[in-house]
C-alpha cells in the first residue's frame, strides 16, 4: 500500500501536500495543520453531520473520479474512519462535543 508522504488531513485521508490551499484554516485564519481544504474551513467542518461511512463513501467516489482503480480506490477509503476525526466517535451520530461553528439542528 503506498503511503502518502507528510500529513494527511485527519477527516478523509488526502495528504495535505496535495491540498491547493495547503490546508484547512482555523477560526482566525491560520492553516490547520490536521485537516485539509475541503473538510475545514474557518475552524469548522464544511460537512459537520457526516458519517464516517458517508465520508468513507465519498472518499471512495472522488478516487474513483480521479480514475483510480477500485481496490485501491477501497482500500484508501477504508483508513478514513481510522483517521482522528472519526476515531473518538461512538456508532451514533451525535456529536461528541459541539465545534465553534453551529451544527445543524437535528430533530
Ligand atoms: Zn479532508
Amino acid at each position: 500500500m503506498f503511503r502518502p508522504k507528510g500529513p494527511v488531513c485527519q477527516s478523509c485521508g488526502m495528504p495535505l501536500s496535495k491540498d491547493p490551499l495547503g490546508g484547512g484554516t482555523n477560526a482566525d485564519g491560520s492553516l490547520s495543520s490536521e485537516y485539509c481544504s475541503h473538510c475545514y474551513r474557518k475552524g469548522v467542518f464544511t460537512q459537520p453531520n457526516i458519517t464516517a461511512q458517508e465520508m468513507t463513501a465519498l472518499v471512495e467516489g472522488k478516487l474513483r473520479s480521479m480514475h483510480f482503480p477500485r481496490f485501491l480506490a477501497r482500500r484508501f477509503a477504508k483508513e478514513v474512519p481510522t483517521l482522528r476525526r472519526w476515531r473518538n466517535k461512538g456508532a451514533t451520530q451525535d456529536p461528541a462535543r459541539p465545534s465553534s461553528g453551529d451544527l445543524q439542528p437535528r430533530a
